[in-house]
């Protein structure tokens, strides 16, 4: 899922660092550093003055974290090869760019920040001895914003799109639910057009043959299909093998002259038929098992979905000043259920696990299986007290409830729980990196107990 530096950034990151002088450097990094407070302040008054944005950046909290790391900012981009490589500083940027994506933040009010924290460095640029202004300085100052600026919207674009499909999938895969239903019927149309195509054959019609694309199976894999089956191997197949009946064999059949040639072409028309049929199969299958984002062993949401669902609930908890709770469960020594009892004991135990979670939560709360036995309940609408007293129970309900086991053994199992409330911070990743802090403290705590974020020695750092 993660953006990394393309050669070409980090080589155009050390030109712009080789071009100036080490003096030139020195000069504008001292005065980065001394006037980084009002600088940052510039960056975000522009910000601020934009309502949509002012919104996104209202927490009190948010604007104490994003103030420090653009001081932060402003200095680093400056930094000498030698404390932080090129590398680094456009990773970095990259970094920047996906919470931007995330939280939305307009392309353009990053820009007109960059504009604005310009105009700042060239005003103190200009208050300085004039005798030292050859235009280096503004240059360097220039050519550094600007490709930071031009990695952050590059990475901010390919974030945005992913996203946007990932979002697609969700409600594409959620409009087939029923999945079976959906695949008797393509599976019924593919039929029908190759018993027209063999008919138009037969009765010696051949010369203009009904093309695949324009036939109902044909429609429908176009628009809808290949949405929600992107990205696999049998959706490819399905397109090229669309493409190369209507394009390569139809014609060929429509041109044969002798009956020979004619069945040779007719015989390829039908392979390729029957393995679009095996395809198609496949694919929904594969749709089946998701269950519209679902996981195949315990029927919760599988880790896919967690961005679309995080990203709604930040934007609901905004817009109703209401809070949720992130809760971290992972099993305690599962590894140990595996080797005393094998896999198939440990997938049983995971589906009792996951049917008692479903079971602890009310209906606006989401649970995820993040994989192996790593759980994430989103907790809506709730304080810290009301969540905490709900995890502390299904803590206690897991430790007491006996698990049934092949064979009709039985065992218990403890788990660790790290809970976050949502802080208004519009990145979703800082709840779930907290949650997880909270969740580790748990086990090192000696796990079957609970830790709250805030309890925690705060080592997480700024997004
Ligand atoms: P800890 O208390 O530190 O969490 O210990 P642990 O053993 O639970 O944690 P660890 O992450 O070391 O091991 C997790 C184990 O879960 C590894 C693997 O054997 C098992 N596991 C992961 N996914 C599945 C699954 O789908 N089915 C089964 N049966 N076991 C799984
Ligand atoms: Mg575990
Ligand atoms: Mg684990």
């Amino acid at each position: 899922m993660k953006n990394s530096p393309s050669e070409q950034m980090v080589r155009d990151w050390a030109a712009v660092v080789a071009q100036y002088a080490p003096s030139t450097r020195a000069r504008v990094r001292a005065l980065a550093q001394q006037h980084q407070h009002a600088l940052a302040s510039r960056f975000y008054d522009s910000l601020l003055s934009d309502a949509a944005a002012s919104q996104l950046v209202s927490h009190e909290q948010v604007q104490v974290r994003l103030h420090a790391s653009m001081m932060r900012w402003i200095t680093d981009v400056f930094a000498d090869p030698e404390d932080i490589a090129p590398q680094a500083l456009v990773e970095r940027q990259i970094r920047i760019g996906e919470v931007h994506a995330r939280i939305d933040v307009p392309v353009h009010l990053v820009l007109r920040g960059a504009r604005s924290l310009k105009q700042g460095f060239y005003a103190l640029l200009g208050a300085e001895d004039e005798s030292r202004n050859d235009g280096a300085a503004v240059q360097l100052v220039t050519q550094t914003i600007d490709l930071a600026m031009e990695i952050m919207s590059q990475t901010y674009a390919h974030s945005h799109e992913r996203s946007a499909r990932a979002d697609e999938a969700y409600r594409l895969l959620s409009m087939v639910q029923n999945a079976s239903m959906e695949r008797e019927r393509q599976r019924a149309a593919l039929l029908d057009w190759e018993s027209a195509v063999m008919y138009e054959i037969a009765v010696g019609e051949a010369a203009r043959l009904p093309r695949m694309a324009a036939s109902e199976f044909g429609l429908w894999f176009r628009h809808k299909g290949v949405h929600a089956f992107q990205g696999t191997s049998e959706a490819e197949a399905i397109l090229a093998a669309i493409a190369h009946v209507d394009e390569v064999v139809q014609p060929a059949l429509e041109a044969a002259q002798d009956v020979e040639e004619r069945q040779r072409q007719a015989r390829e028309l039908r392979d390729h038929a029957r393995r679009m049929a095996l395809d198609l199969d496949t694919l929904f299958q594969k749709a089946n098992e998701l269950e519209g984002g679902r996981d195949v062993l315990t029927s919760l949401l599988n880790r896919k979905f967690l961005p679309v669902v995080l990203s709604k609930e930040v934007a609901y908890a905004r817009e109703r000043n209401s809070q949720f709770a992130v809760i971290a469960i992972d099993i305690d020594h599962f590894k140990q259920v595996n080797d005393v009892h094998g896999h198939e004991a440990g997938d049983m135990v995971l589906q009792q696990f996951a049917a008692l979670l479903s079971d602890s939560v009310r209906g606006g709360d989401y649970l995820f299986r993040l994989g192996g036995e790593e759980f994430l309940m989103l907790s809506v609408d709730v304080d810290e007290a009301r969540a905490v007293a709900a995890a502390e129970r299904l803590r206690a309900r897991i430790a007491a409830e006996v698990f049934r086991l092949p064979r009709d053994r039985t065992m218990t199992l403890t788990i660790s729980i790290g809970l976050a409330m949502h802080d208004g911070h519009p990145d979703y990743q800082r709840a779930l990196r907290r949650a997880d802090v909270a969740l580790y403290a748990a086990k090192q705590r000696g796990r079957n107990c609970l830790v709250v974020a805030d309890q925690v020695a705060d080592k997480v750092t700024a997004g």
